[in-house]
C-alpha cells in the first residue's frame, strides 16, 4: 500500500501527497524532520508535519522571496536570511552578483539534511563564499546584532513551534534596527484564504513599525488553499512603485536566469485581490 503524508497544517483542508522513497524521518532538536519523494514535487522536506519546500515548486516561492526586494531596492549589497535552512532563498540572492548572505537558521540539522538531500534546491549557496551560516535563534540574534543589512528575508516555518516568535512585533523591531536606511523586510506570511488571522496580525505589526506595509502574491501548487502572500515592509515608499521599466532595466543588468520571476510579474504580484483587502481592514478596492 502507498504511504500517504497527510499535511495537517489547517483544520478542514489537507494537502495528502503519495509518498515514495523516504530519505529521512528523525526528530532534530527542535523540530520533526522528514524528506521524501512524490512523483509530482520531487524531493519535499516536512518540518512538524507542514511542507517547507519541494523540489519541482521552490522555484516560485525561493524566486519571489529573493529578486522582488532585490530588484526593487537597486542597490542591495548585504542580505540577511532568518530561517530558510534549505538554502533555496539564498541560492536565489547569489545569482546576483556584490551581493553577500548571512543566514541564520535554528536547526543545524534542516541545513545539514538540505546540503545533502535537496543539491536541487540550495544549488550549492553553501559553499558559496559570499555566504555565512550562523546556527542560531532569529529573534535572539536581531535583537543582539549590531550589523546592518539591506534586505531581510524571513524565511520561517509557520507562527508554531520554533517559528512563532518570527511573527512577534518585537522581532519586527528588532529587525527594523537591522536595516540599513530605505531596507526591505519581506516575510513568508501564509495563505490569507486559510491563514487569515496571520495575515491580519502581520499587517498590524509591521504597519505599527514602517510607513510602507504590503503583500504580494504568488501561486505555489505546494501551498494548499491559493496564493501565498509575501509581507513587504519598508521606510520608502517609492520601491512599492518602481515603474516595470526601472524593474526589467535592473533585471536585464543583474544577467540571472528565472523560471518564474519577471518585472510584469513583480508588479503584478502586488494586486491584492479582494477578499484580501478586506482581511486588511478595506471594504472596497
Ligand atoms: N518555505 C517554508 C514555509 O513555507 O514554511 C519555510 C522554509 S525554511 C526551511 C524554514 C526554516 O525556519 C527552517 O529551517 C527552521 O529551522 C527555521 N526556523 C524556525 N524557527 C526559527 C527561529 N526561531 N530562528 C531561526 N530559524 C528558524
Amino acid at each position: 500500500m502507498i504511504e500517504v503524508f497527510d499535511e495537517g497544517l489547517h483544520s478542514g483542508v489537507n494537502l495528502a501527497l503519495d509518498v515514495g522513497k523516504i530519505l529521512y524521518r528523525d526528530k532534530t532538536k527542535h523540530q520533526d524532520l522528514v524528506i521524501f519523494e512524490n512523483t509530482t514535487f520531487g524531493r519535499v522536506m516536512s518540518l512538524d508535519g507542514a511542507i517547507q519546500t519541494t523540489e519541482h515548486d521552490e522555484y516560485m516561492y525561493h524566486e519571489m522571496f529573493a529578486h522582488v526586494p532585490i530588484l526593487a531596492h537597486g542597490n542591495v549589497g548585504k542580505v540577511l536570511i532568518i530561517g530558510g535552512g534549505d538554502g533555496g532563498a539564498a541560492r536565489q540572492v547569489l545569482k546576483h552578483r556584490n551581493i553577500d548572505v548571512t543566514l541564520v537558521d535554528i536547526d543545524r540539522t534542516v541545513i545539514d539534511l538540505s546540503i545533502k538531500f535537496l543539491p536541487n534546491i540550495h544549488g550549492g549557496a553553501f559553499d558559496d563564499p559570499r555566504m555565512s551560516v550562523i546556527v542560531a535563534d532569529g529573534c535572539r540574534f536581531a535583537k543582539e546584532t549590531s550589523d546592518k543589512w539591506d534586505v531581510i528575508i524571513i524565511d520561517s516555518t509557520d507562527p508554531h513551534g520554533p517559528g512563532e516568535v518570527l511573527y512577534t512585533q518585537e522581532f519586527y523591531a528588532d529587525c527594523k534596527n537591522c536595516l540599513t536606511d530605505g531596507g526591505i523586510i519581506v516575510t513568508q506570511n501564509g495563505v490569507p484564504f486559510v491563514q487569515s488571522e496571520e495575515l491580519r496580525n502581520s499587517y498590524d505589526r509591521l504597519g505599527a513599525l514602517f510607513q510602507d506595509v504590503s503583500f504580494y502574491m504568488a501561486t505555489i501548487p505546494s501551498y494548499v488553499g491559493g496564493p501565498l502572500a509575501f509581507g513587504w515592509a519598508t521606510d520608502n515608499k517609492k520601491l512599492r512603485n518602481m515603474s516595470e521599466g526601472d524593474l526589467a532595466n535592473r533585471f536585464l543588468e543583474a544577467e540571472i536566469e528565472t523560471h518564474y520571476y519577471t518585472p510584469d510579474v513583480h508588479k503584478a504580484s502586488f494586486v491584492l485581490p479582494l477578499y484580501v483587502k478586506k482581511i486588511l481592514g478595506a471594504e472596497k478596492p
